[in-house]
């Protein structure tokens, strides 16, 4: 089956002799058993519920993974990932990554004895050069976060698994739709679900898919054990999101090529894409991935003027999240970055002034147009240019 397809054509309620069309929610803690000495195929919803399990198996399937795992939110599937590592393990993480993920390792991994080095893994050479005997994992995001510099999954892959040491890739920002880090070497992919797989702003979900089985098993009896599953309900939710997942992005996505390269024509904007990368980041994201996206940055030079022009954004919600099916707006380095230190994030590669656009399914001329009026009332103290007019 091909991606589209695979996003409806799964079996919505595997055993219910009523044949549903959608999943039902199974909004039960717990199930009558045969006999007290015997367990039923569920007995209790944190170790199993029919409807996680449809969605879990659904993970698995898009991602070509032998195991799927779904969590109360992206944190907690990044967190059960770090659970297969102990005290005096090294992590290599990404030098430009979600905040949050920082947040954990810096912040509570440490306490655990757990160290984690920030490299740039925008390169196979600077991670062989950083690997070491003590590194058990190296974790990235296929592109950059925020700057959308792209990761060679294969490559970082090879170089992990020869030092002994497995490769989790957060492919949030991409969704299985056009990005499957498994089939590019990688050992667990994670995703916030609350992002594109939910797709509509009212979940926070985590999913985790497994390529190695007994990798798979070890994290479903943590899961278990730890009970940080995600809900029945929120787990229908997330179904249904997943179903229009190709259709929501590929709109998406062709709305943001019409904006970021409108924004690209304009003077005094740097805008970061990967369609609009150098030729060399350009070519290892299309040589793993579908598409550049629905997210893209642009610096303005200032902070001040950023933050006008998301201010004046009418379609554009401010919001630290992405993916939704509304457009939002957001200054990673005060929103979705701020829990990095400051003199951390000041060496990292991005700036105060830069703004990050998730672009939503609204029609994409209103965005347009939306995005023209914005930065036209902010151009008083810029110089005046023609320019402007165009984008609209
Ligand atoms: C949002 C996000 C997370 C955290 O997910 P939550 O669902 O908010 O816990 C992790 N990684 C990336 C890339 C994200 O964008």
């Amino acid at each position: 089956m091909r991606p589209f397809t695979k996003l409806v054509a799964f079996d919505p309620a595997p055993s219910d002799p009523l044949r549903p069309i959608a999943t039902p929610i199974y909004q039960t803690a717990t199930f009558d058993q045969e006999t007290a000495t015997e367990f039923s195929r569920y007995d209790y919803s944190r170790s199993g519920n029919p409807t996680r399990d449809v969605l879990e198996s659904l993970i698995a399937s898009l991602e070509g993974a032998g195991q799927g795992l779904a969590y109360a939110s992206g944190l907690a599937a990044i967190a059960a990932v770090t659970r297969l590592l102990k005290p005096g393990d090294e992590i290599i993480a990404g030098d430009d990554l979600y905040g949050g993920t920082y947040r954990l390792f810096s912040r509570v991994l440490a306490d655990r004895g757990i160290t984690t080095r920030y490299v740039d893994l925008t390169s196979g050479d600077s991670l062989r050069r950083a690997i070491s005997t003590r590194t058990r994992l190296v974790h990235t995001e296929p592109l950059t976060n925020p700057m959308l510099r792209a990761c060679p999954i294969r490559e970082l892959a090879d170089v992990a698994h020869n030092a002994g040491a497995i490769l989790c890739v957060d492919s949030t920002s991409l969704s299985p739709h056009l990005h499957r880090p498994i089939e590019h070497g990688a050992d667990i992919v994670v995703h916030s679900a609350t992002k594109y797989l939910c797709g509509h702003s009212d979940v926070t979900a985590g999913v985790l898919a497994v390529a190695d089985r007994a990798v798979g098993e070890r994290l479903k009896f943590l899961q278990n054990a730890e009970g940080a599953a995600l809900g029945p309900f929120d787990s229908f939710l997330l179904l249904r999101g997943i179903k229009t997942l190709g259709v929501r992005l590929e709109h998406q996505q062709r709305s943001a090529i019409r904006v970021a390269n409108a924004l690209a024509e304009l003077p005094g904007l740097v805008v970061h894409f990967p369609h609009l990368g150098n030729s060399d980041q350009r070519a290892i994201h299309d040589s793993q991935c579908g598409g550049p996206g629905a997210v893209l940055c642009f610096e303005t030079g200032s902070t001040e003027r950023s933050q006008r022009i998301i201010e004046s954004l009418r379609l554009f919600n401010i919001a630290v999240s992405f993916g939704g099916v509304n457009s939002s707006a957001s200054m990673p380095w005060f929103m979705s970055h701020a829990s990095i230190p400051e003199p951390i994030r000041a060496t990292k590669r991005f700036a105060p002034d830069l703004v990050r656009l998730s672009i939503g399914i609204e029609d994409a001329q209103d965005l347009l147009d939306d995005l023209a009026h914005a930065i036209r009332r902010t151009a008083d103290d810029v110089a005046a240019s023609p320019a402007q007019e165009s984008l609209a």
